[in-house]
């Protein structure tokens, strides 16, 4: 079992006090909070090795880039990419989406399908959308049930030689479910489609195995995971890496720039152009091995005892339906209370100090489904107690008296 008051002394936010109360931090599914070794070592970099990697032979240059690789070495193993030049620099799951479906931009046509999921967030629907425009392929929806699965014998049927992309998220943001990636990773391989998982809910997590997998690319987010904003990983394969594209053209991405031709840089560089986050690269490292000392074991553990008493709490109060009931599902509550809007009870328990997200979580599609504006979403973190959701509870049920 964790030693739930040591970890949350290492989050100094969470001691605060939010409109005079505790806060209760029940947005981890929108980012969260950050150790005090993150926020050390982003004070630590600026202090001490400030400078601009890649390009100096001063002493500072080389310390900074050998700890922005470093982390890239760290990140690799962490998710067991085979070769560190596989794991990109991002600045978030947004930024890894976007590169990969541009980068399809020359390689798909008229005819081609792109199949995405219902349970997407808008950041891996809009960028494959935008794709789709410009290539004249058509995109096509693997929809879900009322528990919030994707169906996997309609997947089945979509699957043709038509699909050239297949992508779905590893952990749906908005319900919280798991989605049984590798069954969907290897049926669309039969039909050599390429395979991206919005790995942005799952990070915070496990640890993926992206070998194991057998995924083609794999994003996520370091604000998910304890790291900076402005962070993030895109996983490629070596092999659709070389075969892509680069994304932005600028600095860092060349290997020999003439005003007749310009030949681009090795992997990873041709897809990192710019200076990038530098002390957001190397503290992401600092964050993956904070939740490696804690355990991802531990870490799951603890978050199934939330869900699993969240759950069972939550459901005590009349009125109140939860979306996304799969039996794999992480710590995430989304739920509603008969004839209320979610937003009216977010901004009377935000007046209790619980931080709660309320609204459509960019995923439209799925309030669609429920035929709802949105829901309340309560998404817990290894930090987390069982006291805290008490205090969500009795917040709620205040809410609730007082709005009808
Ligand atoms: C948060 C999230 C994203 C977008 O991540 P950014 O950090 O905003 O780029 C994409 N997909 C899922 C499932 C998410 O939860």
């Amino acid at each position: 079992m964790l030693d739930l008051q040591k970890i949350r002394a290492d989050f100094p936010i969470l001691s605060q006090k939010v409109n005079g109360k505790p806060l209760v931090y029940f947005d981890n599914g929108a980012t969260s909070q950050k150790p005090q070794v993150v926020i050390d070592a982003i004070a630590k970099y600026y202090q001490e090795i400030n400078a601009n990697i890649h390009r100096g032979v001063h002493t500072l240059s080389q310390l900074a880039t050998d700890a922005y690789e470093l982390s890239r070495g760290k990140i690799q193993h962490h998710i067991n990419a085979k070769h560190a030049h596989e794991v990109l620099f991002t600045s978030g799951t947004t930024h890894g989406v976007n590169l990969v479906a541009n980068g399809f931009a020359s390689l798909l046509k008229s005819g081609d399908e792109v199949l995405v999921s219902a349970l997407e967030h808008h950041s891996n629907i809009v960028p494959w959308q935008m794709l789709c425009e410009r290539t004249g392929a058509s995109l096509k929806v693997i929809p879900m049930n009322e528990k919030g699965e994707l169906i996997l014998s309609v997947f089945d049927e979509l699957l043709s030689e038509k699909t050239k992309i297949v992508t779905v998220n590893h952990i749906s943001n908005a319900l919280g479910t798991i989605n049984p990636i590798k069954y969907i990773i290897d049926k669309a391989h039969e039909f050599d489609a390429v395979v991206f998982i919005d790995g942005a809910q799952a990070v915070p997590h496990l640890k993926p195995d992206v070998q194991a997998l057998d995924c083609d690319f794999y994003a996520f987010s370091g604000h998910k995971m304890c790291g900076p904003t402005g962070t993030g990983i895109l996983y490629g394969k070596e092999a659709w890496l070389n075969k892509l594209p680069p994304y932005q053209g600028g600095g860092e991405m060349i290997k020999e720039v003439t005003f007749e031709k310009t030949t681009y840089a090795d992997l990873p560089h041709k897809f990192e152009a710019g200076t990038p986050n530098i002390a957001g690269g190397i503290v992401l490292g600092t964050a993956v091995d904070y939740m490696n000392e804690i355990g991802f074991e531990n870490i799951q553990a603890q978050e199934l005892a939330l869900l699993e008493y969240g759950t069972q709490r939550l459901s005590e109060i009349e009125g109140l339906r939860i979306y996304g009931t799969s039996e794999n599902k992480t710590s995430v509550i989304s739920f509603n209370i008969d004839g209320i809007h979610p937003y009216d009870i977010g901004t009377i328990i935000d007046k209790l100090g619980i931080a709660v997200r309320t609204g459509h979580h960019c995923a439209q599609p799925i309030m669609n489904f429920f035929e709802i504006p949105g829901t309340i979403r309560a998404s817990f973190s290894f930090y987390n107690t069982k006291e805290e959701i008490d205090s969500l509870v009795e917040a709620v049920k205040k809410a609730k008296m007082m709005l009808s």
